[in-house]
This record gives C-alpha cells, structure tokens and sequence, in this order.
C-alpha cells in the first residue's frame, strides 16, 4: 500500500490521519496515513527516511513549513508565493514542495460557506506564514480589495509590496490595525493571537451585517475573534473547514482525485 504522513512537532493532537483515512474510504483509494514527530534538528533526515521506507508523500505542520520550502528540489507556483510547504510529494523527478493552504481556505470561502470573493473587499489580519500562503488565492478570484493589516506594520507593507503587481492596480494594499478602515465583505484572521485568547485591536466599522468572518484557529468553543464579530453582525466561521479542505487538496495532488469533504468535517466538527 502507498503510504504518506504528516511530521510535526508536536504531532499528537494532529486530526490529518482521521481526515485522510475517511478521503481513503470515501475514494476507494488503498493507501495508509500515520502522524509522525520529527525531531525539532532533525526534519530533512525524518524526511528521508520516510522516502527510504516508501513513502509517497508528506504533509508538513508547525514548525517546519519553511524546512520543508529547502528541502523540496521543485516547488509548485504557488508554494513559491507562500514561501512554504505544507505538502510534499514525492515522485521519480525528485521532491515536490506544495502549499495547499490557501486553496484550501478558498475553497471554504467559496464552496463551504457559500460566498464569493470576486468583486468583494476583503480584509487579511496578519502577515505571518498563513497570511502569506493565502493571498495568491485570494487574488485569483479578483476581489476589488484586499488590505492586508499587521501588528507589525512593515511587514503587511511589504506583503503587499510583494503581490501588487498581481492583484491589479490599487487593490493590494498594506497597514497597520488601526488605519484599516471598514466595512469589509470578507474579514481573515491570520494572524495567531486567538491562541492567547487575544483579539487583534480592530477600528470600529471593520464588520457589517452579513460580513463574512473567518477566524483560521479552530477549537470546541467559538474564539474570541469569532465572538466580537458575531456581536458585530458578522457571521463567523472557524477555520476547521480551511483544515479539511487543504487535506482534500494535498489528497488531490498525490492521488489525482479530489474528495468530498462535507461529511469529513461534519464529523470532525462533533467530535471537537
Ligand atoms: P506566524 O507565527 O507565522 O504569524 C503570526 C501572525 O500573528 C503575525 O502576523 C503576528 O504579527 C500576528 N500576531 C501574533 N500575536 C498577535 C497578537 N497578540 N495581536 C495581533 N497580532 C498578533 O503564524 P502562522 O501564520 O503560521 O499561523 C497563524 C494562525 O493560523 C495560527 O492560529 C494557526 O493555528 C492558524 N492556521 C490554521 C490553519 C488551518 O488549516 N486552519 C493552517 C495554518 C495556520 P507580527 O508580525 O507583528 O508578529
């Protein structure tokens, strides 16, 4: 049997094996799935040792996202744009570093909650690794504005800098949390301050009635995040749907089919 995993450190709280074991079932596909901890100095010989063993492909979490982004000998389009990997591939021309993130929050955006991105405003919080990895995506759907606001306001500048050229004149831009001025359609919470309990300090007007917000953490009770913008007339969403759907991607590019996900994450969701 074909056999891929995903290293991390720490690993055991990782729902990826569940996710795929169902993809598995569900697409008649015979392969096995294991979590793996790597040591923190040790990710490129955990790696190698998997491909000595057979291994088809990996997925990659905290930390080692940008170790993953070295090792690979090609990397896709957009796992250039995210300057990380999360997937990685193994075949006969080498190792093949993927970033399904981004897909993955796109397609819960779109498919899972129903929104569109094209022609919308679109408000990014954060400029760390899982804020980079989405805007490639984001911006293939045209939104008419996507302002990308950072605690540390160079870096959101030079995100934006970055990807100017590609969203179109004057839709990229930069600043820091308190310059953004609202309403936005679609409101992304990148940035990890939900993990403390944290709200990123927003302006007033930031949400309207019927604003999407997506906080990317997920857990049993809604984060503090998602409860502001509930009491804002937003509708909040965690980011368990953006988990299954990247799982569904990596899924797709190592087994050339593309599995549903609504049952997956009905399912995860009651067991949070
Ligand atoms: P990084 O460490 O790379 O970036 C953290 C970002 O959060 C930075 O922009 C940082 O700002 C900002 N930040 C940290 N603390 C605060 C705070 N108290 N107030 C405001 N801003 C803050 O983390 P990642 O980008 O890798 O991850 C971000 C979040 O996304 C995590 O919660 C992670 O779990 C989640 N995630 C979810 C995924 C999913 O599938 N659902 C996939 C990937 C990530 P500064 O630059 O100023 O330091």
């Amino acid at each position: 049997m074909d056999r891929y995993c995903v290293f991390g450190n720490p690993i055991g709280h990782s729902k990826s094996p569940a996710i795929h074991a169902a993809f598995a079932a569900q697409t008649g596909q015979q392969l096995t799935y294991e979590a793996r901890l790597a040591p923190l100095d040790g990710f490129a010989a955990a790696v190698q040792a998997f491909i000595a063993e057979g291994g088809k492909g990996a997925n990659v979490t905290v930390p080692f996202k940008l170790e993953a982004h070295k090792l690979a000998q090609a990397l896709t389009v957009r796992a250039q744009a995210a300057g990380a990997v999360n997937t990685l591939h193994f075949t006969e021309q080498g190792i093949i570093g993927d970033n399904t993130d981004g897909a993955g929050l796109v397609a819960d955006i779109v498919n899972n909650a129903g929104v569109a991105i094209t022609g919308k405003r679109v408000l990014l919080l954060g400029a760390g690794g899982a804020a980079r990895g989405v805007v490639l995506p984001l911006l293939e759907h045209r939104p008419a504005q996507l302002v990308i606001a950072n605690r540390t306001v160079a870096t959101a500048e030079e995100l934006a800098r970055q990807f100017a050229a590609l969203g179109g004149a004057g839709v990229v831009s930069g600043c820091g949390f308190g310059q953004v001025e609202g309403p936005f359609d679609i409101v992304i919470n990148a940035t990890s301050a939900s993990l403390q309990g944290d709200l990123p300090p927003l302006p007033d007007g930031v949400f309207a009635p019927g604003t999407l917000a997506l906080d990317m953490m997920y857990g049993a009770q809604p984060t503090v995040f998602m409860q502001y913008a509930s009491g804002h007339g937003a509708l909040a969403r965690d980011g368990l749907g953006m988990l299954v759907e990247q799982a569904a991607e990596a899924f797709a590019v190592w087994r050339g089919v593309h599995p549903a996900t609504g049952e997956v994450l009905h399912r995860l969701r009651a067991a949070l």
